[in-house]
């Protein structure tokens, strides 16, 4: 059986892991624990959107941060990140508050405007906004391949040292004197004094025995449609409130649609495949506000499951409550991929005991304030709405 010492083992190679790994191992012996292979759970599945902007309207340093990143990472290995504005489409019923909503984040100096729909429709001539008052247009957003920036943030771990250990799961954190002093595996007992715990949406029950955390699985899905004109390169990104559903070019000209987001009982055995009502509403959704999607061809469709939180925000943390040295980097709530590399901060900053360069506050557990017995049944059947 296999056993070595590290700075820090991180329990999972998601996208969180992965993130955790690249930014602790310029200065750290690291070991990355994976049940199965790198990023090809909920990472591999996600759509890949950028959008911490409208997301962190309270915390623009939060969505700064990532965007920064984002960018200056484009062009490192295979990684690009392509910038394309977001469209919040506005229906009548939605015109005072989105008004409303814009007033404040223009005071909050956020660059956001409401455009009529012929000022759409002539920017982005795919547009029909005849059932829509307008849009809602954020700058700072894009989108990236998740598969993609997972590996590549992997590969830059590894080059800094990282150990990567896939098809190995960790069955249990060891604990002495409520200090954790590394993990038990399938193929042995690694050491450390600092545990991550990037389990995506197992992450609740993996822990149960360590914190009470108010995760819990839900499922979620994306179609691809092929339009018979393919999409242009300056094609936006949006959402429909109230529809539940986001779209985002594909840079084959298809249009990723993805949406109807529910807890899941059952997430070892969801389906992984979109659902047909799902693809109807789709389908019959789409042709209503963008041309030439009428006889659109259906590409690909997929369903996965990630883990929620009561508030749709993260908990990157070491909680108060549970041994010293366990950090928990879960409940991204499909923002996993955008929220990467501010978990990845977050997480130094509580090993390294280093000043973070932007608020921690939203992601403290405490401030979900639960309880062992609600600790599960906070996260009520859930509809993941942008912003
Ligand atoms: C359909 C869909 C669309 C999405 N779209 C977006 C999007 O547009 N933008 C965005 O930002 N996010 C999106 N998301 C969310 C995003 O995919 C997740 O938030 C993110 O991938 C979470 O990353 P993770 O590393 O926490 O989890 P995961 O990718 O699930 O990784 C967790 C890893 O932990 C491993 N693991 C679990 N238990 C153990 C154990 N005991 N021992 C060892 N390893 C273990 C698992 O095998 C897995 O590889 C979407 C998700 C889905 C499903």
């Amino acid at each position: 059986m296999a056993h070595s010492s590290h700075d820090v083992i991180v329990v999972g190679g998601g996208v969180i892991g992965c993130a955790v790994a690249r930014e602790l191992a310029t200065d750290h012996d690291i070991l990355v624990v994976e049940r199965g292979q790198i990023a090809t759970e909920a990472t591999a599945l996600a759509a890949g959107e950028i959008t911490m902007t409208p997301l962190y309207t309270d915390n623009p340093s939060i969505a700064d941060y990532a965007n920064e990143f984002f960018s200056k990472y484009d062009g490192t290995g295979q990684f690009e990140f392509t910038e394309r504005p977001s469209l919040e489409l506005v229906p009548p019923d939605r015109k005072y508050e989105a008004r409303k909503r814009i007033e404040r984040l223009a005071a909050d100096s956020l660059t956001v405007s409401f455009l009529k729909p012929d000022v759409v429709e002539a920017n982005y001539p795919r547009f029909n906004l005849e059932e829509f008052v307008g849009v809602i247009k954020y700058q700072d957003t894009g989108f990236v391949d998740p598969y993609t920036l997972a590996m590549t943030l992997k590969n830059d771990a590894e080059s800094q040292g990282a150990t990567i250990l896939t098809d190995t799961t960790v069955t249990d954190i060891r604990i002495a004197d409520e200090h954790v002093n590394g993990v038990n595996t399938s193929e042995g007992t690694f050491d450390a004094p600092h545990v991550v715990v990037a389990t995506g949406w197992r992450t609740e029950q993996f822990l149960r025995d360590y914190a009470q955390l108010p995760i819990r699985p839900y499922r979620t899905q994306c179609i691809v449609l092929d339009p018979i004109k393919a999409v242009s390169n300056e094609f936006p990104m949006g959402w429909i409130p109230g529809e539940h559903v986001y779209f985002r070019p594909e840079r084959t000209g298809s249009l990723l649609v993805g949406g109807w987001s529910f807890t899941e009982d059952n997430p070892d055995s969801a389906s992984e495949k979109e659902d047909e009502v799902f693809r109807d509403h789709v389908a019959n959704l789409v042709p209503g506000f963008l041309r030439g999607f009428e006889r659109a061809r259906f590409v690909n469709g997929w369903a996965g499951v990630d883990g929620a939180t009561p508030d749709t925000r993260p908990i990157i943390d070491a909680p108060r409550d549970a041994p010293d040295g366990l950090v928990v980097a879960a409940g991204f709530h499909g923002r996993g991929v955008m929220t990467a590399p501010v978990a990845a901060t977050v997480v130094r900053t509580l090993i390294a005991g280093e000043q973070c360069p932007f608020p921690r506050d939203p992601f403290v557990l405490s401030r979900l304030n639960h309880d062992r017995q609600t600790s599960s049944s906070t996260v009520s059947v859930l509809v993941i709405e942008f912003p």
